[in-house]
């Protein structure tokens, strides 16, 4: 923790913004409405998809239905739980949240300002659930599909006045003591970035018992101990490749939530694990439906992981499942297919958009600097996300989509950054233009569509299965989350 002076000094305009925007705290959780009276849970699973709101939970069981299970249905693991809730999202200065006020928000059960980690608009730090299970002797464990230091799982360990005093995170994650911690790696774990430095985290971790594993072999094989354990390929902000992108050599989101549960298990009086799907947010800012739908699936098979672990303890495990906020203002149905829906389509496309700008764009980019020639693209089209420019059927473009991908083209190969609050900010926000253009076609080609790149202010679903889990059923806000949590716990309210 760093002094208050600090604290007040970067937060200074933050608070200026929250006395302009101080948005009514949600419905509140009555006393009455708590767990009480049963036996405590021993182990206790939150798992946070990030970005995930109703839409993308449909659209990747709609999807899983039509591709996988050939037209009948087929739920995903979490919308089969038995208690299914209703949850607002708000922050304290703002409508429309942000990870790190979601995040304190179902950590420490506060409304806190957007940016803050674990302090509440007054930057007193509060303390988290994660940090009482330690207290009362149960393993800690937190998984993320993105940086171990990002917004969402920092809320659990880390007291900061802004996300992103990343190697202020990693040295508040290695003074958690907390069990495990696994999935992306660290922004800054040296203080390269850090007015403040305090040495190498990583060391720190050493230093504090911790084993620090990357290699795949390594983390399947080890069996005890307290464990840091990062994917050795972190192909963008040090997070896990998106699921669409991901091979048999990474280690995923699924496998990481196992080895958590196989170590925290060891621990006699029980644990508690937060598993985070942090990229289904990343691809719907980027308004990617196909990416953000591979990665709900894999966020849902890591949830049965947690599943199969239930139905061995079913009396004293629960298993809640919830999403921060939603993002991009994802939705099923578009002008352009009326009534229909067609999410066969979204089977052609083979990677995500990331890779698309990164692999072949930017390669294409450089190849060509006299600016290249947009039928140079019509082979890239097909094979990658099998949009075709002639034949017939509905991955056939029309003309207006054509000359809507060659006007991207154009930018993409101009190479302009694209401003905030200008028309092609609202066709492209900051992303490959070409790509977005793609993506854009091929999502409403399916009838999906989108109305931001940012966050949106909707409700989200929570459920739970589990001991205590009917009282997560009902209409509530997201900080009312922990508070039933640890009723169902048995600690003193939060
Ligand atoms: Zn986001």
């Amino acid at each position: 923790m760093k002094p208050r002076a600090k604290f007040e000094k970067i937060a200074g305009c933050l608070l200026v913004a929250a006395a302009l925007l101080v948005m009514a705290a949600g419905p509140v959780c009555a006393e009455s409405e708590l767990y009480k009276g049963f036996k405590k849970a021993k182990y206790v699973f939150l798992f946070i998809g990030d970005g995930m709101g109703m839409p993308q939970r449909s659209a990747a069981e709609v999807y899983l239905s039509k591709e996988i299970n050939g037209g009948s249905q087929q739920l995903l693991s979490m919308n089969q739980f038995p208690a299914q809730g209703v949850t607002t999202t708000q922050a304290n200065n703002r409508f429309i949240t942000g990870s790190a006020a979601a995040g304190t928000a179902m950590a420490c059960g506060i409304k806190t300002n957007i940016n803050f980690i674990g302090v509440d608009p007054e930057l007193n730090p509060t303390p988290s659930i994660a940090e009482m299970a330690r207290d009362n002797g149960m393993a800690v464990g937190i998984v993320s599909s993105v940086s171990i230091d990002h917004a969402t799982p920092a809320a659990f360990y880390a007291h900061q006045p802004t996300r992103k005093l990343y190697h202020e995170i990693s040295v508040d994650l290695v003074n958690s003591g907390f069990d495990y911690f696994a999935g992306g790696g660290f922004i800054d774990p040296t203080g390269k970035k850090s007015k403040n430095p305090q040495g190498d985290a990583l060391q720190m971790a050493r230093e504090h018992g911790y084993s620090i594993i990357t290699d795949k072999d390594e983390f399947m094989n080890f069996r005890g101990g307290k464990l840091i354990s990062y994917n050795k390929r972190l192909p963008d902000g040090k997070a896990l490749p998106y699921a669409i992108d991901t091979s048999t050599l990474d280690i995923n989101l699924e496998e990481f939530t196992a080895k958590g549960i196989e170590l925290l298990s060891q621990n006699k009086k029980g644990f508690f694990l937060m598993v985070e799907g942090g990229k289904i947010d990343w691809a719907c800012h980027a308004n990617d439906a196909v990416s953000a739908i591979q990665d709900t699936v894999a966020f849902d098979n890591s949830i049965k992981q947690a599943v199969e672990f239930y139905k061995k303890h079913p009396k004293n495990t629960v298993i809640i499942v919830t999403g921060d906020h939603e993002c991009g203002g994802m939705t099923l149905g578009f002008a352009g297919t009326d009534y229909s829906t067609q999410f066969e389509v979204l089977s052609k496309q083979r990677l995500s958009f990331q890779a698309f700008t990164d692999h072949i764009m930017d390669k294409y980019k450089k190849d060509h600097p006299e600016g290249g020639n947009f039928d140079d693209m019509a082979p890239m089209l097909s094979y990658y996300f099998g949009l075709e420019t002639q034949g017939e059927g509905p991955l056939v473009l029309k003309d207006y989509e054509l000359a809507e991908l060659q006007k991207a083209f154009q930018q993409t190969m101009k190479g302009d950054k694209v401003k905030a609050g200008t028309q092609e900010y609202i066709l492209y926000g900051s992303y490959d233009p070409l790509t977005m253009k793609i993506t854009h076609i091929l999502n409403q080609k399916a009838g999906i569509g989108w109305t931001s790149y940012s966050h949106t202010g909707v409700p989200i679903t929570t459920s739970a299965m589990g001991l205590g889990a009917d009282i997560f059923n009902g209409f509530y806000d997201n900080t009312d989350i922990p508070k039933k949590i640890v009723s169902i716990m048995g600690f003193q309210a939060l």
